[in-house]
């Protein structure tokens, strides 16, 4: 884990981070709950019938796309078309996991158990502790969720199943798939007219949060933007916390508070530098980039052109500018 934290190239002192809450300070009340999912977490999990219900209530609740609402709906009742349930309904399959080879593929190997999976739920810290309650099924796994999370969680941790069943199904088909531990930073250097001057895309680890690809690609930005003699700059993002995070002045304590750092010192150099959120379909076309970086090189650059495949999304997001 501490290897995707990202590190300034300036010398920094070292710094003590509680990762508990947003803004990287000690809280006693952050604390008392870790230590209580401590506790609840080591105490076998059981539902009666009516935390049962509480379940499936909570399910019409969650907050995603259809399709993502109907795949937790499917694993919840073990009626995906996990290799364990085919081979139930005597198709002629090996139940061992395509992926980790090692264990029998159920939903909650799948989606949480297997090697594959853990890989992507360990990197947030908010889904850790989980791992210390053996769960019996995905139903018992999403009512600890839904009993412990916030609508943002549960949403969140829905999406990441979803996303992680796309996988396995996309790699069962011999389907090209996003490496686990990398992420893409996409950059479009506009001038002030909209037309595009550059754009670059970079494959970096994927670190713990969002908000460190967002504060690490405005970094990127302004030193692309230094790079091409481009002094008055406005860096867009849509992350709305990292935007918030690279207007604030003061310091940031948490685990991207350097890179912040990184990009105001860069700024300073430029005669003007500012830091504006955006609505993510206006910043489309970084996204197909940043998408476009994890299938190719580790870092690409084009001046005055772009990657002809994405010429589409372009002009997409200018006829958003002009609307
Ligand atoms: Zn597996």
């Amino acid at each position: 884990m501490i290897k995707v934290i990202p590190v300034s190239e300036r010398w920094v002192k070292d710094l003590l981070i509680w990762p508990l809450t947003p803004d990287g300070n000690y809280s006693v009340r952050s604390a008392y709950c870790m230590l209580m999912d401590e506790v609840s977490c080591q105490e076998p999990s059981t539902s009666s019938p009516e935390e049962s219900q509480q379940v499936w209530k909570g399910i019409w609740k969650i907050w995603t796309p259809n399709r993502i609402f109907q795949f937790i709906w499917r694993a919840t009742r073990d009626s995906l078309p996990t290799k364990l349930s085919l081979k139930a309904r005597h198709l002629p399959v090996r139940d061992i996991c395509e992926l980790c080879g090692d264990f029998q593929e159920t939903t909650l190997h799948s989606l949480w158990l297997c090697e594959h999976a853990q890989a992507v739920w360990k990197l947030d810290i908010n889904f850790v502790p989980y791992y210390k309650k053996g769960f019996r099924s995905f139903f018992n796994l999403l009512e600890e969720v839904l009993c412990r999370g916030s609508t943002y969680h549960v949403a969140l941790f829905s999406t990441m199943a979803w996303c992680l069943w796309q996988r396995r199904n996309r790699l069962r088909m011999s389907q090209s798939v996003w490496p686990l531990h990398e992420i893409g930073l996409g950059v479009v250097i506009r001038d002030g007219t909209g037309h595009v001057i550059a754009t670059s895309s970079q494959k970096i680890r994927l670190p713990h949060f969002v908000e460190t690809t967002e504060v690490l690609a405005a970094l990127q930005a302004i030193v692309f933007a230094k790079e091409l003699s481009v002094f008055k700059v406005v860096v867009e993002g849509d992350c709305l916390k990292a935007v918030q995070a690279l207007k604030a002045r003061e310091h940031c304590n948490t685990l991207y508070g350097t890179i912040i750092e990184d990009a105001h010192n860069q700024g300073a150099s430029l005669q003007a530098c500012h830091f504006q959120h955006v609505r993510r379909e206006s910043n489309k076309l970084a996204h197909a980039l940043a998408r476009r970086a994890v299938l190719s090189a580790d870092f690409d650059v084009w001046v005055e052109e772009l990657p002809s495949d994405l010429e589409d999304v372009f002009l997409s997001v200018l006829s958003i500018l002009a609307y």
